[in-house]
C-alpha cells in the first residue's frame, strides 16, 4: 500500500521514546507513501532529521508552534506514482450491496461492469419500497459491537453525502417491548450517555415525535431513517464510469492464474478484480461456507387514518413505516420457507407484532416476500477469497452495512487504507467458516 498522503508524527520525545523514531519505523512509513505524501511533526531533534534523510524523506525546519521554537515538515524524495488499480472491475448483482459497491469503486476513478440476471435493478431483496435504517447496536466491545456502531456511523454520513432525495432521515423510534430490549436499552444508555448516537425517549414523547398514540419508552435513534433502494440505487448507477449490463446472468466463474473469467450463455469475459454481490443467490455461483437463506415477507397495509400521519419508523418486535405509494409497511417475518408467494401466516405473525406499537385493526392490501442471505455469526460476508471478493449476507441491516462494505472492497482493490480496523476486518472475512 503507498496511498497515505499525509503523516503527522506526534511520537513523543524522541529521547524519551525512541521506538516510536527509529529508523526501522521511519522506513516503513516511507514505504506507505506515493510521490506527493507530506509529513510534519513538532520536533526538529538531530535523531529524527538523521532518520529522515536516510530513509528518503527531505525536510525543512520552520516556525514551531505553542512553545516550540521549531518544527519540521516535509515530502518524500522519491516515490513511485500513487496505486490504483485502473483496470476495470466486474461486480455481480445490482442490489443495494452491488449498486453502492459499483458507486464507490467509481468514485475512486475505477470502471465498472455491472452484471444483472433480472432485466432490471434492485429486482431481489432489495426491491421493497423502502429499507429501513437503523443499528441493532451491542454495548460490549466486540468486533460485532463495534462493526454495528461504525457501519451506522459510516451509513447515514455516506447518505447524507449523496444529497438525494432517497434518503430520508427522518429518525427511528425503537421501543421498549420485553425483558430483552429492556435490558438491551438499559445497558446502552449506561454504555453511552451523551445522547449523540442514541437517547431514552418517553412514551409522551415517542407519541409526539411519532404522530401515534406510544404507550412505550424507547430509544430515539434522531440520525436514522430510511432509503428508497430501488430511487437510490439508480441514482448510485449514472456514473459514465459504471457500465450497467442487465439480463445478464453470470453462469460460471473459473480462475486463469491471475485473471478470473465469468461466463455468460456462451461468452467469457475476463477481470483482474471481480465482486460477487448476488444476495441470496451468492452460493449458487460460488462455493462459501457458514452462509443461510432467510425468507421474510413484509405485509402491506392501508393508510387509514389512524396511521396515515405516522413521521418515522417505529420498531419493537416489527415495524410500521411512514407512508409511502399510499401504503405502510410492516415487518417483517423471518422463516426457513421457501418460495416468495406471500403466505397469510406470515401476514398474521407481522400484525400480531405491529399490536405493540398500534393495537388495531389494520386492512392488509398487499405484501411482498425476498431471501435475506445471513451468516452463521449475523455479520456480513465481505473481503476476499480465492482470488475473487465478496459482498453479501447483509441480513436484515443491508442499508447500514452496504455502504461501509463497499468502501471496504474498494479500498482493498484500490489499495487503499480500510475504513475499519484489523479484528473487524477479520470478523468480516469470507475466510472465516473456512
Ligand atoms: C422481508 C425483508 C425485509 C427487510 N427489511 C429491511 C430493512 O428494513 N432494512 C434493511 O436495511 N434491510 C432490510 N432487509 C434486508 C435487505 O433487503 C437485504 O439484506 C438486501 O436487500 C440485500 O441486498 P443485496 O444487494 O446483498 O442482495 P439483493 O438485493 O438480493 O441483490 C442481489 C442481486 O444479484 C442478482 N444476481 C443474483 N445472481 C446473479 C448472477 N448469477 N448473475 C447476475 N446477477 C445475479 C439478483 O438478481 C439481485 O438483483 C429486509 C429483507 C427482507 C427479506
Amino acid at each position: 500500500m503507498n496511498n497515505i498522503d499525509a503523516w503527522y508524527l506526534d511520537g513523543f520525545s524522541p529521547s524519551k521514546n525512541p521506538d516510536l523514531w527509529s529508523l526501522k519505523l521511519f522506513k516503513s512509513i516511507y514505504k506507505s507513501c506515493h510521490e506527493d505524501t507530506t509529513f510534519s511533526t513538532y520536533t526538529s531533534s538531530g535523531l529524527v532529521k538523521n532518520n529522515l534523510n536516510e530513509s528518503g524523506f527531505s525536510h525543512d525546519r520552520t516556525e514551531g508552534f505553542s512553545d516550540k521554537r521549531h518544527m519540521l515538515k516535509g515530502n518524500v524524495v522519491k516515490r513511485q506514482k500513487k496505486n490504483a488499480s485502473n483496470t476495470k472491475v466486474a461486480v455481480i448483482g445490482s442490489g443495494i450491496a452491488g449498486c453502492i459497491l459499483s458507486y464507490t469503486l467509481a468514485k475512486k476513478g475505477i470502471e465498472v461492469d455491472l452484471y444483472e440476471k433480472s432485466d432490471n435493478i434492485c429486482s431481489g431483496a432489495s426491491s421493497h419500497e423502502l429499507l429501513v435504517t437503523y443499528p441493532r447496536l451491542s454495548a460490549h466491545d466486540t468486533a460485532f459491537g463495534a462493526f454495528t456502531l461504525q457501519s451506522y456511523i459510516f451509513a447515514i454520513n455516506f447518505y447524507k453525502s449523496l444529497k438525494t432525495k432517497a434518503w430520508k432521515k427522518t429518525g427511528v423510534i425503537i421501543l421498549n417491548h420485553d425483558a430483552a430490549s429492556e435490558k438491551r436499552q438499559s445497558s446502552l444508555l449506561k454504555k453511552r450517555s451523551d445522547g449523540e448516537i442514541y437517547r431514552f425517549i418517553r412514551s409522551d414523547e415517542a407519541s409526539e415525535i411519532s404522530g401515534l398514540d406510544i404507550k412505550l419508552n424507547g430509544l430515539l435513534y434522531e440520525d436514522a431513517g430510511y432509503i428508497l433502494p430501488k430511487e437510490i440505487c439508480k441514482f448510485l448507477l449514472k456514473s459514465p464510469k459504471i457500465n450497467l449490463f442487465t439480463s445478464s446472468q453470470i453462469k460460471n466463474i473459473t480462475r486463469n492464474r491471475e485473471m478470473i473469467n465469468l461466463r455468460i450463455e456462451k461468452k467469457e469475459f475476463e477481470y483482474k478484480n471481480v465482486c460477487v454481490c448476488a444476495g441470496s443467490d451468492t452460493s449458487k455461483i460460488l462455493e462459501l461456507d457458514g452462509i443461510s437463506i432467510k425468507r421474510g415477507q413484509v405485509t402491506h397495509i392501508e393508510s387509514l387514518d389512524r396511521v396515515s400521519k405516522i413521521k418515522l419508523p417505529i420498531c419493537a418486535k416489527g415495524y410500521i413505516s411512514p407512508q409511502i405509494n399510499n401504503i405502510h409497511l410492516v415487518g417483517s417475518s423471518y422463516s426457513d420457507s421457501e418460495g416468495t408467494d406471500l403466505s397469510e401466516k406470515e401476514h398474521i405473525y407481522n400484525l400480531n407484532n405491529l399490536k405493540l406499537i398500534i393495537d388495531q385493526e389494520m386492512n392488509v392490501i398487499s405484501g411482498k416476500a425476498g431471501h435475506r442471505s445471513v451468516s452463521k455469526d449475523h455479520m456480513p460476508i465481505v473481503g476476499k477469497k480465492n482470488g475473487l471478493y465478496v459482498n453479501t449476507c447483509h441480513g436484515s441491516r443491508a442499508s447500514v452495512t452496504t455502504p461501509i462494505s463497499a468502501e471496504i472492497i474498494a479500498s482493498m482493490i484500490a489499495g487503499e487504507a480500510p475504513p475499519l480496523m484489523k479484528r473487524e476486518l477479520e470478523s468480516l472475512s469470507p475466510e472465516r467458516f473456512s
